[in-house]
C-alpha cells in the first residue's frame, strides 16, 4: 500500500481556515498517514510567525524580563485556532508548563520548538491522529550535531504501530535529554527523515508556492514552474541562491531514492514540483531544454597574465597558495595561455584584498594583475543540456542580441550547467533574454 509523508509549512497552518485546507488534503488520500506540521506562519506580510515570537519570550526571560505579553498574543493565536476549529481540547496545561520552564530555563532552542509542539497537538486532535513527540525520536548528539541513523530506527519503532500520527517538526532531543532544534525553516528536515525511516513512496512538502520556478519572479513576469527537477540540478541553482527548501532536507530522501514533491496548500489541485534522482523515468518529461536560470550578486575577479604562463610549472598552485594562506576560497577558475582569472565572493576577499594582491606577485611576478569588482554569475542548469546540440549557443546568442558583454564562461564537466559572468548591472537584463530564448521560445 502507498505511504506518504506530508509536511506542511508554516503558512499552511497559519490560522483555523488554513488548517481546513490541510485537513481537506490530508483526508483525500489514504495514503498521506504521517504529518509534519510547522508553527503558524504569517496570515499577512506585516504578520509575525509564532516561532519569532517564541524566540523574543526566551530572550525577555533570559534578562528576567516579563515576556507575558508576547506570550498571551502566542496563547491567543492558538486558542483561536481551537475554538474556530471547534476541535476539543485545550492548551491550558501546556502553556503553563511553557512559561514556567522559560522563567526557570529560559533556553531558546526549547522555547522555539513549542510553536511546532502546540500546533501538531491540535493538528492530531483536529485529524483524529496520535500525536507522536519529536523529542521521543528526533535525537541530536550533546553538540546538536544530528544522529541520523539512531534517529531513523527510533522513527521506524514509535511508527511501526501507529497508522497514522501528527511528528511535530523541527526540533527533538539531545542525547542529554536538552531539546534540541535544527536551523530555521528545519520542519523540511524533520519530514524527510521521517519519509526516510517509513521507507514513504514520497515525501510530500507542502507550502504557499506552487513549486520552483525556472527562474526569479522579481526578474521574470509570472515564471513558469519547473515540473520535474533532479536532486543535482537543485543543488546547482541552489548554490545560486534559489530554493524553497531546507538544504538539509535534501540527504535523509536522496539517500533512500525517495522523491520530494513540492505542492501548495493554496492549489492542490497544481501538480507543483518533483524532486528526482537521476534515474528516474524520465520518459513522460515534457521540460524544457534547460531547467532553470539563477544568478548571483557580489563577485570578484583577480585576472592574472603573464607571457608563457602554460608552461611554468606550479603557477596555477602558487596562485591558489594566495588563496589559501589568506582563507579565501574561489568559485570559478578558467584560464587562458597566458591568463588566468579566479572568481571569489566579494564580500570575502575585501578582508584579505591587498595581501592576496601582494602575495600574487611575490609568488608569479605577473606581467598584469587587477580585481574586478561589481560581477554576477548567472547559472543556467539542465540535465537536457548534455543531449541537445546548440544550447550553449543560444545563450550567447540571447545575451549577444541584448548586447550584454560575457566575462567568464564555466562549463562544469557534467554538463549540467553553463555558469557565465556578467556585470552587475546586465544580470537581469540577461536572466530575461535566456528565459525568452529556451521558455518563451520552446512554447510557440
Ligand atoms: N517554525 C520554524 C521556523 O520558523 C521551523 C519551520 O517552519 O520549518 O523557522
Amino acid at each position: 500500500m502507498s505511504l506518504k509523508v506530508v509536511k506542511f509549512g508554516g503558512s499552511s497552518l497559519a490560522d483555523a481556515n488554513q488548517f481546513r485546507k490541510v485537513a481537506a488534503i490530508i483526508n483525500s488520500e489514504e495514503s498521506r498517514r504521517y504529518v509534519v506540521p510547522s508553527a503558524p506562519g504569517k496570515r499577512f506580510s506585516d504578520d509575525i510567525k509564532v516561532t519569532d515570537m517564541l524566540y523574543k519570550c526566551a530572550d525577555l526571560a533570559g534578562s528576567g524580563i516579563d515576556f507575558s505579553e508576547t506570550f498571551n498574543i502566542i496563547k491567543d493565536r492558538y486558542n483561536g485556532i481551537i475554538s474556530d476549529l471547534g476541535v476539543d481540547i485545550s492548551l491550558e496545561d501546556e502553556f503553563n508548563d511553557i512559561a514556567a520552564e522559560l522563567k526557570a530555563r529560559p533556553a531558546k532552542d526549547f522555547a522555539a520548538s513549542r510553536g511546532e509542539y502546540l500546533n501538531g497537538k491540535i493538528l492530531a486532535a483536529y485529524l483524529g491522529y496520535e500525536f507522536v513527540d519529536a523529542a521521543d525520536v528526533i535525537i541530536f548528539d550533546t553538540k546538536g550535531m544530528l544522529l541520523l541513523d539512531e534517529t531513523v530506527k527510533a522513527v521506524r519503532e514509535r511508527l511501526s504501530s501507529v497508522h497514522n500520527a501528527v511528528i511535530p517538526g523541527f526540533y527533538g532531543r539531545t542525547t542529554e535529554g536538552f531539546v534540541k532544534t535544527f536551523s530555521r525553516g528545519g520542519s523540511d528536515v524533520t519530514g524527510s527523515i521521517v519519509a526516510n525511516a517509513v521507507r514513504a513512496e514520497i515525501y510530500e512538502n507542502w507550502t504557499d508556492v506552487s513549486g520552483f520556478l525556472v527562474t526569479d519572479p522579481r526578474i521574470v513576469d509570472n515564471p513558469d514552474v519547473i515540473n520535474v527537477i533532479t536532486y543535482r540540478e537543485l543543488r546547482e541553482l541552489a548554490y545560486m541562491g534559489a530554493s524553497v527548501l531546507h538544504e538539509d532536507a535534501i540527504f535523509p530522501v536522496r539517500s533512500a531514492g525517495i522523491p520530494i514533491n513540492i505542492r501548495n496548500t493554496n492549489r492542490p489541485e497544481d501538480k507543483g514540483t518533483m524532486i528526482v534522482s537521476d534515474d528516474y523515468d524520465f520518459t513522460v518529461d515534457d521540460s524544457h531544454t534547460i531547467t532553470g536560470i539563477a544568478g548571483r550578486k557580489g563577485f570578484s575577479t583577480i585576472n592574472i597574465e603573464k607571457g608563457m604562463m602554460n608552461s611554468e610549472t606550479g603557477f596555477g598552485m602558487k596562485v591558489l597558495k594566495a588563496l589559501y594562506e589568506n582563507g579565501l576560497s574561489f568559485e570559478h577558475m578558467p584560464s587562458g595561455i597566458d591568463t588566468m582569472s579566479i572568481t571569489v565572493d566579494s564580500a570575502k576577499l575585501e578582508p584579505v584584498r591587498d595581501k592576496v594582491l601582494a602575495q600574487i606577485r611575490k609568488e608569479v611576478n605577473p606581467d598584469h594583475l587587477e580585481i574586478e569588482d561589481g560581477i554576477a554569475l548567472l547559472a543556467v542548469v539542465g540535465r537536457r543540456m548534455k543531449n541537445t546540440r546548440g544550447t550553449v549557443a543560444r545563450i550567447f546568442a540571447a545575451l549577444a542580441h541584448a548586447r550584454i558583454n560575457v566575462k567568464m564562461i564555466d562549463q562544469g564537466s557534467s554538463e549540467l550547467n553553463v555558469i557565465v559572468g556578467v556585470s552587475e548591472h546586465d544580470l537581469n537584463e540577461a536572466i530575461r533574454r535566456i528565459y525568452d530564448m529556451f521558455i518563451n521560445s520552446e512554447k510557440n
